[in-house]
Formats: C-alpha cells, sequence, structure tokens
C-alpha cells in the first residue's frame, strides 16, 4: 500500500482549504526579544519582530531565569534520570511544587511535562476514577482539556461559553449525589475574553461541584503575584483545582496542578501522564522557579506590558483597523478566512519584518481565522507604530482591491 498517497491526499485537502500550517523558521536571539531572525525558504536571513509569542513578558530570556538554569545545569546535568517514581525526582523538582503551591495558596501542587500533558493527565484520571463523574466543559475550552475529558470516558456535558445560567440549568439537572466537575479557564487565549469566575463558583458552590480552572493564560500576568484572574479577583481559595503552565509567562516549559494534598497525591498516585514519563530536567524547574519568584515579587513587566496592550489597542482605533474588544492582553484581529490570513501574514513579513502567525482551524472555527497580537512588555512604541503603518497600508491596499473588484 501506498501510505505516503493516502498522507499526501489529505495534505493536498488541507492546502486547498487554506488551512495547511507552515512554520517560520525563528531563531531566537538572547537579549533582542521581541526580535528574532528569521529563516526564509530561500535561505536568506533577516531580523523579524515578533507579535505572537506567547513568552509573554520576555521571561524567556530574563538574567534571573537564564542564571538560574545555567547554575541548575552546571550543578546537576542535563536531564533528570528518569520518571518521577524510578530516580527522576529532584530537588529541585520538589522546590518548584513548594513555589507553585505557594503561588496559589494551595496546600499541594505536581509538575508534568507541559500543560497539555497536565489537563489531560488531570481531567482524565479525574473522570475515571470517580465512580458516575460528570464532567461540565465550557464549550470553548482548550484541546487539552476536551481530550483528557475524552479519554476519561466520563459523562460529559458542554455549556454556553461563559454562561453561568447555563452552566446552572445543566448542574440542576444532575442528580445530587453524582462527582460532578466542572472544567473551564480564565483567559481564553484566542478570543481574550475573561471567564466571571465569580458566578461560575457561586453556581459549583450551590451544586457541590469541583472547580477545575486552566490559567495557562493568565499565570505570570494577573494578580499581585502573578497567581492568574483567580487570584486578582481573590478568588484562588474557592477554586478546587488551578491548572497552569510554565511555558508561556513564565518563559521555561512545562505544566502543573495545584490543590489539596489529597488531590495532588491522587493524581500523582494514579495518572499515567504523569507516571510514565521522564521527569523534566531540573535545570527547568530550577528556572521556571525563579521565573516565579521573580514575578511574585516585581510589578514592572506585568505594568509595561499592560501599558503597551492599551497603547496598541488606541493605536489600531486610530487607525480604524477593528480588533475584538476584551479585558486581556491578547488582541485578535478578525479577518474570517484562511487564504487571506496567510496572505496577510505572508506580506507583513516579506515587506514589514513582521511576523504574525495566521490563527486558522482547529485552533479557531472555521470563518473566524484571524491574526492575533500579543503586546510584550518589550515591544518599544516604535515597535507598535510600524506594526500599525504596516497594517494601514495593508488595510487600505484590501479597501482598494475591494474597490477595483
Ligand atoms: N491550556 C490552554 C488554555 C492552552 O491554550 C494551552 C496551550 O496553548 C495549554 C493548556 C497547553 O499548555 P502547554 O503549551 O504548556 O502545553
Amino acid at each position: 500500500m501506498d501510505f505516503d498517497a493516502l498522507f499526501n491526499a489529505q495534505l493536498d485537502q488541507l492546502k486547498a482549504d487554506g488551512n495547511y500550517r507552515y512554520f517560520a523558521e525563528l531563531e531566537r536571539q538572547c537579549g533582542k526579544f521581541p526580535r528574532a531572525a528569521n529563516h526564509a525558504a530561500d535561505g536568506a536571513v533577516r531580523d523579524v519582530t515578533v507579535w505572537c509569542s506567547n513568552d509573554y513578558l520576555g521571561m524567556g530570556q530574563h538574567p534571573a531565569v537564564i542564571g538560574a538554569m545555567c547554575e541548575a545545569v552546571q550543578r546537576t546535568g542535563t536531564g533528570s534520570g528518569g520518571t518521577r517514581n524510578i530516580s527522576g525526582t529532584n530537588h529541585d523538582h520538589l522546590l518548584l511544587e513548594r513555589e507553585l503551591a505557594d503561588l496559589h495558596g494551595k496546600q499541594s501542587a505536581l509538575l508534568f511535562t507541559s500543560g497539555y500533558v497536565s489537563n489531560w493527565a488531570a481531567l482524565s484520571t479525574l473522570g475515571s476514577r470517580l465512580e458516575n463523574c460528570v464532567i461540565l466543559s465550557d464549550a470553548g475550552n482548550h484541546a487539552s482539556m476536551i481530550e483528557g475529558i475524552r479519554h476519561s470516558r466520563a459523562q460529559k456535558v458542554i455549556w454556553k461559553h461563559n454562561d453561568y445560567h447555563d452552566l446552572e440549568m445543566k448542574l440542576r439537572a444532575l442528580p445530587a449525589d453524582v462527582p460532578k466537575i466542572v472544567a473551564f479557564e480564565s483567559v481564553y487565549s484566542m478570543d481574550g475574553d475573561i471567564a466571571p469566575i465569580r458566578q461560575i463558583v457561586e453556581v459549583c458552590e450551590k451544586y457541590g461541584a469541583m472547580t477545575y480552572l486552566d490559567e495557562v493564560h493568565a499565570v505570570g500576568m494577573y494578580g499581585p503575584r502573578g497567581g492568574g484572574v483567580s487570584e486578582r479577583e481573590g478568588l484562588a481559595d474557592r477554586i478546587t483545582l488551578i491548572e497552569g503552565t510554565l511555558g508561556k509567562a513564565y518563559g521555561v516549559v512545562g505544566g502543573y496542578i495545584t490543590g489539596s494534598a489529597a488531590l495532588c497525591d491522587f493524581i500523582r498516585s494514579f495518572a499515567s501522564g504523569f507516571i510514565f514519563t521522564t521527569a523534566l530536567p531540573p535545570a527547568i524547574a530550577a528556572a521556571a522557579r525563579a521565573s516565579i519568584a521573580y514575578l511574585k515579587e516585581s510589578q514592572m513587566e506585568r505594568a509595561r506590558q499592560r501599558r503597551q496592550v492599551a497603547r496598541l489597542r488606541a493605536a489600531l482605533d486610530r487607525a480604524g483597523i477593528p480588533h475584538m474588544l476584551n479585558d486581556s492582553h491578547i488582541v485578535p484581529v478578525l479577518i474570517k478566512d484562511p487564504v487571506k490570513t496567510r496572505m496577510l501574514a505572508d506580506y507583513l513579513m516579506r515587506e514589514w519584518d513582521i511576523y504574525v502567525q495566521p490563527i486558522n482551524y482547529p485552533t479557531v472555527p472555521k470563518g473566524t481565522e484571524r491574526l492575533r497580537f500579543t503586546p510584550s512588555p518589550l515591544h518599544s512604541d516604535e515597535d507598535i507604530d510600524h506594526l500599525v503603518t504596516a497594517l494601514r497600508v495593508l488595510w487600505k491596499q484590501c479597501a482598494l482591491a475591494h474597490a477595483v473588484a
């Protein structure tokens, strides 16, 4: 059988739909963020400004984080040496778990190799091991939660995105004595909207449901110590499980859950996604801990990010470029067509040295394709002016093309 022909048939379809993903070959350069070298297909190498990084605060190049990682590599070497169970648990992992528990004001924390794995492992374990469990999932939840819930084979109920009235209706319809888990996010990464956490928590408390909150796009950036939106709103202690990543605002890699000692011990003891994989290198744990500790104290990065987000939004408004309104750091500009989104992104890269990855299906629903900008504290006012000038020129050209057609 010609397997490559089977693969190519599906890839050709993806290309025809405009949903094929082309990767930019970037080379991050320490100390120059948000600048990176772009290795183009023709071999040319040019500096570009990255406008879509999830290294939201530039902590991936922060001296405190780099220093901690280098120190730990010299002290412990590269890998961890095994799964957490078999010789892989290092002192640095436990220090990081204590730091994370403290960040969210919980008894315990548990590390995973990524945020994806933490959601997948925690939800699949909870849903499969709690008898008759029902998981109520926000319609906008990330793929990692959806996959975890699917793998658990627990009954799944989807509630309308951010609609706590719909959630209440669905909770009310369930028997009182079955365990219920309500899974949702604080900041939704593609639209940048923020969940009404207080109302959701109140509904969950009324029906005795466990709350499972993904703060992946909020940790490090919201709350006085970077504990996420739940910290900012004084709600962390009312949430059963807070999940996060070390790969976005903290600038390293890895994922985690925090909660009661019993909850974390339960996941540690039963989750295959925790048990059967090599632990993160201790140097990664040390770097992540340095990043968290730094952002618990420093307000500078959060304040400067908020300033640059507001500045970009105001400049877009002045230029007449529509963008989705939300209360977060994410600035989506809807294009609503995968081919056009790709063309705009290619043009920005080629003509203006601006890198913004087109966001298409399945990351967002078809017809809502977009450019998604994430201003960081390290984007200068000139970077913002340059981006908005480029977009203004593009918009004018598109309007002209429209008028001619
Ligand atoms: N949860 C949400 C809401 C996400 O958007 C992502 C990734 O983008 C993840 C979890 C996975 O986190 P990680 O990138 O650390 O695997």
